[in-house]
């Protein structure tokens, strides 16, 4: 009750409030140890004198015991006149019969039994005695006191008011000189909280509480300034790494912020360079489309015409002339050979090709194919092979899937003199599909590494004295892997320089329809 009435306190009051307790609290204890002493002391007195009020009494009635005179009794019982502690008197005979009474005041005048012995007894107001009287050893009778306490409360209720006065006065002085003392130990205190709640209040780390003593407070205040210095420090750190941190995300931001802005540049100006290399392409495949087919109808002319007047040359005899009409022919035809390859890879880059997809038997094209390429491989001096291990259906547009094949078998005749050819159509799974395959195979000069990486590019050949030699430009292997992909397929090729190349054609095998 007191502790969390003192702990809800201010320090001031607590300091002032407990010390008063303390000093009051010695004072009352002292107080109460100096009352029982003093009590004890007059109880002591009180029967010492009490004991020799009744000796004096007894050794004068020894007389009157003797004789049993109760007027003489009497007389020297009201003696105790002159002692006006005591309230009653009685004088008892050796039979223990009454002899003379004393009252003070009127008060009532019996007298208890006789005891033997000295006795003492208190009573609330009183203390009773009992003394023997005796003389040269003959018991001659008892002397009974009533002593009265009422000047022992006297002296209580004195001390009582004197101790409260005095009680009361030194409460009021500790309080005063605590109040005043305190201050050296809640002023620093106080000081200290409210330096701290300052800190906390401002943020300010700079504040340092004034140390005005070597004591615990003194440490305590120094201690507190330390912290607060060290707080104030570490403060400092943290602003300048996180200014440090704002000035590199700011840098960064903006280097960010450039290099975005350059990166959309670039991706501008290449985005204008895809448009423009597009617009170019577009431009470039529909020249080609347009010149090819510009080309194509006066050539078919110069062909028909060629064909018209070697005929008639031969039905005239003028053999000369069917020599030149031919070679005018071959000429011709080779060159709309070459414009129709133009046409074709304008149309598929333009993306303008039409495929006219059909379900059909491998054997079905491959015979007809072998038909068409045998005089071609004759033609160099080749043996032509073929071989047939499986078939099986196949969803091409006809007409281009020939075209492809047969670009690579007259490739691999046309790179080869005196060897082989070989055509080998098998199964094979590619990628967990199953698919159809056809190996051309030559005996040829060959592809280097190098070459086969880029044969397959349009207008590429392997040099240009192989070009001159053969002629051709470079477009068949272009159109033929365009052309295959498109239908769902590949062409792959293995070649070693000398020594001859493989291509291989695969498409996937379909369901007979
Ligand atoms: P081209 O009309 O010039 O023959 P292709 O695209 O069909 O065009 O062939 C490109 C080049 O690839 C040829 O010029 C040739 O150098 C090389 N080539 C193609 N097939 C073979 C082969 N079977 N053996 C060796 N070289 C080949």
């Amino acid at each position: 009750m007191i502790s969390k009435f003192v702990a809800r306190r201010r320090i001031r009051a607590k300091l002032v409030v407990l010390s008063t307790v303390v000093a009051g609290s010695a004072l009352l204890l002292a107080g109460i140890a100096f009352w029982i002493y003093q009590s004890l002391l007059y109880v002591e007195a009180l029967k010492r004198e009490s004991s020799t009020i009744a000796q004096m009494l007894g050794d004068n009635s020894v007389a009157a015991l003797t004789f049993s005179d109760r007027a003489a009794a009497t007389e020297i019982a009201n003696t105790l006149r002159a002692e006006p502690r005591v309230a009653k008197a009685c004088l008892f005979g050796s039979t223990g019969a009454v002899l003379a009474t004393y009252a003070r005041n009127g008060e009532p005048r019996d007298c208890p039994p006789v005891t033997s012995g000295v006795t003492a007894r208190f009573t609330a107001h009183h203390l009773l005695m009992f003394h023997p009287v005796s003389f040269n050893g003959d018991s001659l009778g008892s002397v009974y006191l009533e002593v009265d306490l009422a000047e022992m409360y006297g002296m209580w209720l004195r001390f009582g008011i004197i101790s409260t006065f005095v009680l009361s006065l030194a409460t009021l002085f500790a309080m005063a000189l605590s109040s005043k003392l305190q201050r050296t130990i809640s002023e620093p205190i106080l000081h200290l909280a409210s330096i701290a709640g300052q800190v906390s209040g401002s943020g300010h780390y700079s504040l340092r509480a004034v140390k005005t003593s070597d004591d615990e407070t003194g440490q305590l205040i120094d201690q507190f300034n330390d912290m607060m210095a060290k707080i104030g420090e570490r403060d400092r750190q943290l602003q300048r790494a996180q200014d440090e941190l704002e000035t590199r995300v700011q840098e960064r931001t903006q280097s960010l912020l450039i290099e975005i802005a350059e990166r959309k540049a670039v991706e501008q100006s290449l985005v204008n360079a895809k448009l423009a290399a597009e617009a170019a392409n577009a431009a470039k495949s529909g020249f080609l489309a347009n010149m090819s087919h510009e080309l194509r109808t006066p050539l078919n002319a110069i062909l028909g015409y060629s064909e018209m007047l070697e005929e008639d040359a031969r039905a005239t005899g003028n053999t000369s002339a069917v020599t030149d009409l031919q070679r005018i022919l071959f000429a011709g035809r080779h060159l709309l050979d070459l414009v129709n390859d133009v046409l074709d890879i304008s149309k598929i880059e333009a993306g303008a090709l039409q495929l006219h997809l059909e379900t059909v038997h491998s054997h079905d094209m491959t015979k007809e194919l072998v038909a068409t390429v045998d005089p071609l491989a004759r033609r160099n001096g080749n043996r032509l092979e073929f071989r047939v291990d499986d078939g099986g259906f196949i969803r091409v547009d006809v007409m281009r899937f020939r075209q492809s094949l047969l670009n690579l078998l007259s490739n691999a005749c046309k790179f080869t003199s005196n060897g082989k050819i070989s055509l080998t159509v098998s199964r094979a799974v590619e990628g967990g599909k199953e698919m159809l395959r056809w190996d051309v195979t030559d005996t040829g000069i060959g592809i280097s590494d190098e070459d086969m990486k880029r044969l397959f590019q349009p207008f590429s050949q392997v040099d240009s004295s192989s070009t001159r030699r053969h002629g051709g430009t470079g477009l068949g292997l272009a159109i033929s892997k365009r052309l295959c992909s498109m239908m769902g397929g590949t062409i792959t090729l293995a070649s070693t320089i000398g020594v001859g190349s493989t291509f291989t054609v695969q498409m996937p095998l379909v369901d007979p329809q």
